[in-house]
């Protein structure tokens, strides 16, 4: 289902893609389970842990900027002692400068790599960097962080409390809607997939995402799994007609503008190859229709790069061979 607005084409909204209204002021703040608070701004998501004497940040979005703190001081008027950053992004933790100097700022040690090359005053590297897990005692809650490999971003790691069943992990899992733009940006796609088990070995009820419009739970990674493994099937299936594509483009935009060549043969695969899974999806999952083609062009150079799925191709044929088949 769609509907035109200024000539372009706009489709429906599934209902499960949509969440909480946000109110006029800008932002949401609520409790899900025993202290730990999410905030969102309809877009964004970032959360805090009321403690017994003090209170735990946890990311600071600049699209809510300073409402991170009126957020936490409509709940408490604890002080902020720690600071925990999910990863480096600056979309995700650009105003973490709002939080007193002296709060303890703990993320992975990849995260602090990169925060020390960006130098930005905004972003502080960490404090107290950890490897592969990190566990925060304090006031009466257990907060832990792990880490299971690149995926969306180096660094990128879980946030979990065990005993409210609550795991963070920002820019995987796209409650009700298909990921971002190029797999959601994923500096590692293999590590992208993964980590949708990754989410699953934790004990969680609620999932904190980092975006969209509502909470998560253990059926949305699910759900967003086997979507992700359709753009697999797609972009394997793209593969397999690049032979047919790259024929068509040679016969319509020629070969001597190599980017036009290529651009116009991979898009032509990926966009015959992610119809099945942009039926399949569509109503189901936010974006779809939006994206599909995109996600499997990603993941169809992944296949290609990361996995060196493609087989030996002649690009350039001389022109005598270039008569029906490849090579
Ligand atoms: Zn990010």
């Amino acid at each position: 289902m769609t509907h035109t607005a200024g000539g372009i084409e706009i489709p429906s909204i599934p209902a499960q893609a949509i969440g909480p209204t946000v109110p006029p002021s800008g932002y949401l703040v609520r409790e899900i389970a025993d202290g730990v608070h999410w905030v969102t701004d309809g877009g964004y998501q970032c959360a805090f842990v009321v403690c017994d004497d003090q209170v735990v940040a946890i990311d600071a979005p600049p699209s809510l900027g300073p409402l991170v703190t009126r957020a936490i001081r409509d709940v408490t008027g604890k002080p902020i002692s720690h600071v925990l950053y999910t990863h480096s992004h600056g979309d995700h933790i650009g105003t973490v400068n709002q939080f007193p100097d002296d709060a303890v700022r703990i993320a992975q040690q990849e995260t602090h790599t990169l925060l020390s090359e960006a130098d930005d005053a905004l972003r502080r590297p960490p404090d107290v960097t950890f490897r592969d897990s990190h566990r925060l005692e304090v006031g009466g809650q257990v907060i832990e962080m792990h880490y299971k490999g690149s995926n969306h971003a180096p660094g990128n790691s879980f946030i979990h409390l065990p005993r409210q069943r609550i795991l963070m992990l920002v820019d995987v899992i796209y409650p009700g809607w298909v990921p971002f733009t190029n797999i959601a940006q994923s500096k590692d796609i293999r590590g992208f997939m993964a980590h949708h088990d990754h989410a699953l070995s934790f004990d969680f009820d609620t999932m904190i995402t980092g975006h969209l419009t509502r909470l998560g739970t253990r059926q949305d990674v699910k759900i967003q799994r086997e979507y992700m493994h359709d753009i697999r099937t797609a972009a394997r299936h793209a593969l397999e007609i690049t032979p047919e594509k790259r024929r068509l483009a040679r016969e319509t935009v020629g070969t001597d503008h190599i980017y036009l060549y290529f651009k116009t043969m991979y898009e032509a695969a990926a966009a015959e190859a992610a119809q099945p899974v942009i039926q399949k999806w569509s109503g189901r999952l936010g974006g779809v229709e939006t994206l599909g083609v995109n996600h499997t062009l990603t993941m169809y150079h992944s296949l290609r790069l990361d996995e060196n799925a493609e087989p030996h191709v002649v690009f350039f044929p001389p022109a005598e061979a270039d008569h029906g088949h490849d090579h």
